[in-house]
């Protein structure tokens, strides 16, 4: 027999927020690449209060200078594995590095990240009776057996390889997730996390369109790791952020898969890069990495019928975008 414990009552503090009409959100992660977009948006709501918690590891305080100083913006520095006390009333959880090369430099912090960083969230989400969203990722499919993924699928994950430190740590935080909602009563949602990318992504992260778009802009080859038919889906960032903030202010938890169906081949994808940016640019296959899915593509169905969502950038028209950012951050301009 399964009893569901009513959430905890709302602490005193908690009700100082009928006297100051402010909401107040914690963005952990909030200097990165999906995070420093999703404070901007936050921050256009004047209601909005951000407080940023981020250990810098790959994120960068520049990414947030537009709002250094603003009286409704707060930058902390702080590592989400140690424990951490502030009021809020939403905790949006994204400290955990997203890139292979990053998450690969020293796996076992990627895996204290996600697992205590996640329960010491969730334990500050507990004292203060806040609702918090874990970034999940579509890598808790794995090498998927089912295209394309729903979230039912319960993924085909390698628990012993070098991708494991950030699959399984995933994994088990969306389990503590869970188990602080159904003990303890927190308010939970899980997003799982498709391909993203736009500007700020880190240039030299090694994630193919970072890659792709800084190597044509650099006049060097575009990297095609083997076999080169492995296929992705890639979310510009402005439509992730949109589906975070309507999964955070729904009604459901999740898990919802939030992605760009749109699926290309890596070899489709470097052919777009050298038309719409270097036409000159070769293409060249290099070794691959182990374990590299093979497939991926999201089922969207749940966030368009639960959150009314679905991105609106199309891959040709995002990339533009990033190759703008890109040329700026690389003080290379565009040729005529
Ligand atoms: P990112 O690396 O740009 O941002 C992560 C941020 O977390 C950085 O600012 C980093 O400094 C910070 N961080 C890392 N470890 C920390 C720690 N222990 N304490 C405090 N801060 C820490 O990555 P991103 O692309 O912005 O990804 C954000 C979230 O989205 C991550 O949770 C990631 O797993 C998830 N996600 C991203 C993608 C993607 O394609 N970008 C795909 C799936 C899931
Ligand atoms: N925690 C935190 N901030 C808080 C409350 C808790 O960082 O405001 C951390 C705390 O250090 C603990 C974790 O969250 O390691 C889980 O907290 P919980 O109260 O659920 O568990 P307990 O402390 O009883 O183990
Ligand atoms: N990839 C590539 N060239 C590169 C970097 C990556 O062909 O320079 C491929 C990689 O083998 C994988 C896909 O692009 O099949 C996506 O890799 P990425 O690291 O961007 O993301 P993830 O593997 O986490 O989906």
């Amino acid at each position: 027999h399964v009893t569901t414990k009513p959430p905890p009552e709302p602490s005193p503090l908690r009700n100082a927020k009928f006297f100051q009409a402010n909401m107040r959100i914690l963005v952990t992660g909030g200097a990165g690449f999906i995070g420093s977009h999703l404070v901007d948006k936050l921050m256009q709501n004047e209601k909005n209060e951000v407080i940023v918690v981020d250990n810098y590891f790959t994120g960068s305080k520049e990414n947030l200078r537009q709002w250094i100083g603003h009286p409704r913006f707060e930058l902390i520095r702080h590592d989400v594995t140690e424990t951490l006390l502030l009021e809020v009333d939403q905790i949006y959880h994204l400290a955990c590095p997203a890139s292979p090369i990053f998450y690969k430099y020293n796996p076992v912090k990627t895996i204290k990240t996600n697992v205590i960083g996640t329960l010491n969230m969730l334990g500050l989400a507990k004292r203060v009776g806040a609702r918090i969203l874990l970034t999940s990722t579509s890598e808790v499919y794995g090498d998927p057996l089912v295209h394309p993924q729903n979230e039912s699928y319960w993924g085909n994950v390698n628990p012993i390889g070098v991708r494991s430190c950030y699959d399984e740590g995933k994994r088990v935080a969306e389990t503590l997730m869970f188990d602080y909602h159904r003990q303890h009563g927190i308010e939970i949602r899980i997003a799982r996390i498709f391909n993203t990318y736009g500007p700020r992504m880190n240039i030299d992260d090694g994630r193919v369109v970072s890659n792709f778009i800084a190597q044509a802009i650099r006049d060097e080859p575009l990297t095609v790791q083997l076999p080169g038919t492995q296929t992705r889906s890639f979310c510009y960032v402005s439509d992730m952020v949109d589906g975070l903030i309507r999964l955070m202010e729904g009604e459901h938890t999740g898990p919802i898969n939030i992605g760009n169906p749109g699926e290309f081949t890596m070899l489709e994808l470097a052919e777009t890069v050298k038309e719409l940016i270097n036409s000159e640019v070769k293409i060249i296959t290099v070794e691959n990495t182990p374990d590299d899915p093979r497939q991926r593509k999201p089922d969207i169905t749940k966030a368009k019928e639960l959150l009314g969502w679905e991105p609106k950038v199309k891959l040709r028209d995002g990339l533009p975008l990033m190759e703008e950012d890109f040329r700026k951050r690389l003080e290379i301009p565009m040729k005529n």
